[in-house]
């Protein structure tokens, strides 16, 4: 890793992760379109298979261009080690798969992006895993639902569709205590806002999809190791305290100390589930990141401005930005997120569902699509679209009841943005 601990966050954005081209000097990390990199000599392929040389074999498991963009994520975040795959969602799995078995479960937050509480209420079960779905406003409720079998304490930092700030130090504290690890999805904060590591999170996933690399390009993932969990304590974590069988019997937590989950995600994770990322999407998101301060910035700023206007509105029943004082989560917010709560966040409308579908049909300017985090200022009724597979409850829990639509607010101009809203509000009432 090139970067220095003592740069700031506007510094590693662009530089952490990224020495000029050792081999021809180019001062952008080149796009290594390659999948199989030439050993030396029998020796260094063997210390390469056994771990104990660190270097390039193939790029289902490691790559330059996404090495870069792993480390640079890393830096971000503060943690020892972090590993890119395919998706958002790949890197859910990524991080739950070193820690779970059959039999296993994860508390998570009902306060979850929709196709998270999909895939961990549904999907996981294939594999013999489960998950108890808990308020995590509800600091006993956490505490009650972690049992013997418990591997992973789970929620987002800011939870997507917004206005939902969790208290990740009270979460941390209780998921410490039952010495189980925290799992924090800071996608729609990002580290620039929030920092999951130093409150206590254990690993830290995000959809790199999203405002990482910020202008609607590609999709992936990260999953980020804070380095401190002690693996060995317990006798929960055999994949990284005891002989690992897939990796022949090496006992990652003895021998790679804070970089044993990052090492098993890349030798047993990747190797064996495939949910890479390739060279060509962490080069779009190496080129977002560059800029992430500035437009984090310029997201809070405009958020704020828009949900204040909404919340005037009177053809607007409620919004729910964490960061207006009117929000249940302002004075959280201020503390967990104190350069803002983000992009997101929803408007409920007094014309009720078919007021939400006139909406998102009549903005010009704000498109309607199922992405956020995008420069461009996106919106998206989640009760008919991501959260459609959800019950009615689980749409209420996760704030996406059917009178509700997400908005993303990108870095255009506040007063166009307003423009538009005021328009599609006029067509949703007429
Ligand atoms: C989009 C999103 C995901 C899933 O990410 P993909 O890259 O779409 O797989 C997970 N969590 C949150 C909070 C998201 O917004």
């Amino acid at each position: 890793m090139t970067d220095a601990p003592e740069y700031g966050f506007d510094t590693k954005q662009i530089h952490a992760g990224a020495a000029p081209d050792p081999a021809t000097g180019a001062r952008q990390t080149p796009i290594y379109q390659s999948t199989a990199f030439v050993f030396r000599d029998s020796e260094h392929a063997a210390k390469l298979f056994n771990l104990e040389e660190v270097g390039y074999i193939y790029s289902r498991l490691t790559n330059p261009t996404v090495s870069a963009l792993q480390d640079r994520i890393c830096a971000l975040e503060g943690g020892a080690g972090a590993v890119c795959c395919s998706s958002g969602h790949a890197a859910q799995i990524m991080a739950l798969f070193p820690l779970m078995g059959p039999g296993c479960n994860v508390v998570a937050s009902t306060r979850l992006y929709g196709g998270t509480v999909t895939q961990l209420s549904q999907t996981i079960k294939r594999f013999g895993w489960s998950a108890k779905f808990v308020d995590f406003d509800d600091l006993d409720a956490v505490k009650a639902a972690i049992d013997d079998d418990t591997r992973a304490v789970f929620c987002e930092s800011v939870a997507n569709p917004g206005g939902y700030v969790t208290d990740i130090p009270a979460i941390a504290a209780i998921s410490d205590a039952a010495q189980v690890p925290l799992i924090v999805d800071n996608t729609s904060a990002t580290p620039y806002l929030c920092r999951p590591i130093e409150m206590g999170a254990t690993l830290v996933v995000h959809s790199t999809t999203k405002y990482l690399t910020g202008n609607g390009t590609v999709t992936g993932g990260v999953v980020v190791d804070s380095g401190k969990f002690d693996w060995m304590a317990t006798d929960k974590f055999p994949s990284l305290s005891q002989p690992e069988p897939a990796y022949h019997g090496l006992v990652f937590g003895e021998a790679l100390g804070p970089m044993a989950f990052t090492f098993h995600s890349i030798a047993v994770g990747l190797r064996d589930l495939g949910m890479t990322m390739n060279p060509q999407g962490a080069h779009y998101t190496l080129m977002g990141i560059e800029t992430l301060s500035l437009r984090m910035e310029k997201h809070v700023a405009n958020a704020q401005k828009v949900a204040a206007w909404l919340e005037n509105d009177p053809r607007v029943d409620y919004v729910t930005y964490a960061g207006l004082p009117s929000s249940p989560y302002y004075e959280r917010g201020k503390k967990i997120c104190p350069k803002g709560t983000g992009g997101l966040f929803t408007v409920a409308l007094k014309s009720g569902y078919d007021g939400c579908v006139k909406f998102v049909d009549a903005v010009q300017l704000f498109s309607h699509v199922a992405n956020l985090g995008d420069a461009r200022s996106l919106v998206i009724h989640s009760a008919s679209t991501t959260h459609r597979q959800l019950t009615s409850e689980q749409q209420e829990a996760a704030g996406a009841s059917p009178n509700v639509v997400r908005i993303s607010i990108g870095i255009e101009d506040a007063d166009d943005l307003i423009a538009d809203l005021d328009q599609a509000l006029a067509a949703a009432s007429a």
